[in-house]
C-alpha cells in the first residue's frame, strides 16, 4: 500500500511542469491562436486530469509533454467552437422556430452586411444634418405594402403585443373571447402577457362560440379595447363560432374604443393558391378595421426575428412613446434585414426571392426532381434510397393540420434513428424525421445552396 503510494508519487513527480510545458515549441502555435490566459488555463487542465488519473490509475504513466499540449489544443478548439452554427434543414417544416424560423434572402443579407461594420444613419437625417430617428426606416415600406397610416418595430411579436397592451389598456379593461385564451408556444400565453402588461382581462363567450352580444354586453366605462388574437396554431372546428374582425370593428368603433389584433404569423400574401387553408392577411385585416395590428418578422413574412405594429396614427403613437417601446427596440441590423425583405414584396418579387415563400409555392414536379436525383445518387453509393409521397408543414405555429404534398427522399438499409443521430453530428447536420423505422428528407426545406454539402454527409454516414 506504501509503496503504491509511493509509486504514484513519483509518476506524477514526471508529470512535466506547466513553465516546461510553456517552453515546448508546439505551444508556441497556441500562443499565438490563443493568447496567454487561455493557454495556461488549457495546459493546467490537462495536467490536472493528468495527476487525477494516475491517482487512480486510470493510465500507469505520464502522458508527453506533446500530447498534453496536443490535448490542450483540442480542449480549446471545442471549447470556443460555435454553439449557433447552420444546419440543413431536411424536416419538411418550413417555418421550423427550433431550427430559426425565416432564412433570410440574398438582399436582407447583403443589407445586414452593409450596415454592419460600418456607422449609418439608424438615427440620423443627412439632409438635416441632425438627430433622426430609427423608426422611419421600415415604416414606409409597411404604410406602404399594408395601407396603415403607421408603423413601428420592435424586438419580436411578444413584445410588440405586450407593448400594444400596455400603452394603450393599462388598468382598464380589455375584451376577449374564451376561444382566445390560448397558447401559441415558446411560452406565449395570452392571457399571461394581457396580465403581465397591467391590463384586466375580460373573458367573453365559451371556448367554441362567442357571440357579437356577448361583446356588446361586456362593453363598459372601464373598456380600454377589443381584442383578438389569432389562435395560430390551434383550431376549433365543429360547432363554433366567432364574429367576424368586420363587425367586431363596428362594435368597437360604435363604442370609440380601439379594435386590438395580435395576427401572429404576417403574411402579406395569400396562401390558399397553394392548397393551403386560409391565414389572415395582415393588409385584409387592417381593411377590415382592425385599429392596431402585431404580428412577427420571421414567420410567413420571411424576414428576420421582429414585432411590427400597424394601425391608426394616434395609437400607434402612442405606443412609440411609451418607455416600454424602448426597452424593446429593434437594432439596426433587424431594421437593414426586414426593409430589404419588405422591399421584396414592395417589387412583387416576394415568392421568388423569400426563401420562405419560395419554399410555400415550390412546384411539387421540381421537388421530385430533386428527390429522384438524390435517391439515385444515394443508391449508386450503396444506400437504400427511394422517393415516397408525403407532406410538408407551414409549421411556426401557423396554419395547424394543413400540410404541402410533397416527394420525399426515404432512406431505409440502416436502423433509421441510428443513421438519424450521425446525421445530426455530421458537418453540416442534417436534420430529418423519422417515420415508421425509415429516415425521410424533404428536398422542400433544404436550401438550394445545401444540397451538395447535404449529400456529402449523407454519403459520410451511410458509406
Ligand atoms: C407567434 C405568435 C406570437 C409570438 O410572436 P414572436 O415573434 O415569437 O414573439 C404571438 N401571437 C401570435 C398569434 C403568434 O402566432
Amino acid at each position: 500500500m506504501l509503496q503504491g503510494k509511493q509509486d504514484k508519487q513519483t509518476l506524477l513527480r514526471q508529470l512535466p511542469s506547466v513553465d516546461n510545458l510553456l517552453q515546448q515549441p508546439q505551444t508556441q502555435e497556441l500562443l499565438v491562436d490563443f493568447g496567454r490566459p487561455l493557454t495556461l488555463e488549457a495546459l493546467r487542465h490537462m495536467l490536472e486530469i493528468s495527476r487525477e488519473e494516475l491517482l487512480s490509475g486510470v493510465i500507469e504513466q505520464p502522458p508527453s509533454a506533446q500530447q498534453l499540449i496536443g490535448d490542450a489544443g483540442v480542449h480549446l478548439v471545442t471549447m470556443l467552437a460555435p454553439t449557433l452554427y447552420p444546419v440543413v434543414n431536411a424536416t419538411g417544416v418550413i417555418i421550423h422556430t427550433n431550427l430559426g424560423r425565416a432564412p433570410l434572402s440574398q438582399a436582407a443579407l447583403a443589407a445586414i452586411n452593409n450596415v454592419a461594420p460600418t456607422y449609418s444613419t439608424l438615427e440620423y437625417d443627412p439632409g438635416a444634418g441632425e438627430r433622426g430617428s430609427r423608426t422611419v426606416h421600415a415604416e414606409q415600406y409597411l404604410k406602404r405594402i399594408t395601407g396603415a397610416e403607421a408603423a413601428l418595430v420592435v424586438n419580436n411579436n411578444a413584445a410588440a403585443v405586450l407593448l400594444m397592451l400596455t400603452a394603450l389598456c393599462r388598468d382598464q379593461e380589455v375584451i376577449i373571447s374564451r376561444g382566445q385564451l390560448v397558447e401559441i408556444g415558446g411560452g406565449f400565453r395570452v392571457p399571461d402577457v394581457m396580465a403581465q402588461s397591467g391590463a384586466k382581462l375580460v373573458e367573453v363567450g365559451t371556448t367554441n362560440r362567442t357571440h357579437l352580444r356577448d361583446y356588446e354586453k361586456a362593453i363598459s366605462a372601464e373598456t380600454a379595447a377589443i381584442m383578438v388574437a389569432h389562435p395560430s396554431n390551434y383550431r376549433v372546428i365543429g360547432f363554433t363560432s366567432e364574429p367576424s374582425l368586420a363587425e367586431l370593428a363596428e362594435l368597437a368603433e360604435a363604442n370609440s374604443i380601439p379594435l386590438l389584433y395580435d395576427q401572429g404569423s404576417g403574411a402579406l400574401l395569400d396562401v390558399t393558391p397553394y392548397g393551403l387553408q386560409a391565414e389572415p392577411v395582415v393588409q385584409d385585416e387592417l381593411a377590415a378595421g382592425a385599429d392596431v395590428i402585431a404580428f412577427s418578422g420571421d414567420k410567413l413574412l420571411g424576414g428576420p426575428q421582429a414585432g411590427i405594429l400597424c394601425g391608426r396614427e394616434d395609437l400607434i403613437d402612442q405606443l412609440k412613446q411609451h418607455p416600454l417601446a424602448r426597452a424593446i427596440r429593434a437594432d439596426k441590423l433587424c431594421l437593414s434585414a426586414l426593409t430589404a425583405t419588405l422591399s421584396h414584396y414592395i417589387k412583387g418579387e416576394a415568392l421568388r426571392e423569400i426563401p420562405v415563400w419560395r419554399m410555400i409555392a415550390r412546384a411539387l414536379q421540381d421537388i421530385n426532381t430533386e428527390a429522384t436525383t438524390w435517391a439515385t445518387r444515394l443508391r449508386e453509393h450503396g444506400i437504400e434510397a427511394t422517393v415516397i409521397d408525403g407532406f410538408s408543414r407551414v409549421g411556426g405555429g401557423s396554419l395547424p393540420g394543413t400540410t404541402l404534398p410533397t416527394k420525399l427522399v426515404a432512406i431505409t438499409n440502416e436502423n433509421a434513428e441510428s443513421v438519424a443521430a450521425r446525421l445530426r453530428q455530421a458537418s453540416p447536420p442534417v436534420i430529418g424525421r423519422i417515420q415508421e423505422d425509415r429516415l425521410l428528407l424533404d428536398p422542400r426545406t433544404i436550401l438550394p445552396h445545401q444540397g451538395d454539402a447535404m449529400m456529402r454527409s449523407l454519403l459520410e454516414i451511410c458509406t
